[in-house]
């Protein structure tokens, strides 16, 4: 679909799309019958654990994941995307004020997918979520799902593309954790980056085995889900929040 395309069914297209389909096929289906996950195995699920106390003023990991993803900003915040951000967390208790990084936080249970009318916001089998852009209508429910405001929409024209990181204007699109590294045993841009800046907060590894980094530093200290009173499980983890 063309982006003009794409801007001209704007809203309405959610709705309009089953309909405008045989009767008995939606576009789910066939976006479920696509097979992007081959690589990923169902024995993994890989994760983040970012430990706040390590994690300085520097955004290395933000400049690092923008680059990586080609994801240039125009100077307008409201719109531009953003795939990780150092966001502030206040406790009302002691007004103590927390800085963190925050992207897609992969949930086990994403409401981006469950709302998704087409299909294209889904999870792989090892657990990364991803947007397939080919299918994708910008009809940005999977933005106002996520209570993590970790999706943006593409509002313009994308030019200097990394070819392993499809992008488009008008499609919706978050943090992949650098899905395209991880299939090549890479670690996302974030995490290298980080241990690049000599901070060594993030860890990225598979939750599911328990002799990796990640899972035993898990096992050995107490860690936090951001708003873990939804149950979503996020596969991001945070250390010292
Ligand atoms: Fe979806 Fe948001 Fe959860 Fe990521 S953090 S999986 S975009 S609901």
């Amino acid at each position: 679909m063309n982006p003009e395309r794409r801007q001209i069914l704007g809203w309405g297209a959610a709705a309009a799309a089953g309909a405008a389909l045989a009767p008995g096929l939606r576009l789910v289906e066939l976006a479920l019958a696509r097979t992007p996950e081959e690589a990923a195995s169902k024995l993994q699920r890989w994760g983040l654990l970012i430990d706040i106390e390590k994690c300085s003023d520097c955004d290395a990991c933000v400049t690092a994941c923008h680059e990586e993803n080609g994801v240039t900003g125009h100077g307008r915040p409201a719109t531009d995307a953003q795939w990780i951000r150092k966001a502030s967390l206040r406790d009302r208790a002691t007004g103590v004020v927390q800085t963190l990084p925050l992207m897609c936080q992969h949930c086990e249970h994403p409401p981006c997918v469950d709302v998704c009318p087409t299909g294209a916001s889904f999870k792989r089998a090892d657990g990364i979520v991803l947007v397939d852009q080919h299918v994708c209508i910008g009809c940005r429910y999977c933005m106002m799902a996520c209570p993590y405001k970790a999706r943006s929409l593409v509002f313009s024209e994308v030019t200097e593309q990394n070819p392993e990181v499809p992008r488009g204007k008008g499609c919706a699109e978050g943090c992949t954790l650098c899905v395209h590294r991880v299939d090549k045993d890479r670690q996302p841009a974030c995490v290298e980056a980080c241990v690049k800046a000599g901070h060594n907060a993030m860890v990225f590894g598979d939750l599911n085995d328990p002799q990796s980094d990640i899972a035993q530093r898990i096992a050995k200290y107490a860690t936090t889900q951001i708003r873990a009173d939804l149950r979503l499980n996020p596969g991001v983890r945070y250390q010292g929040l």
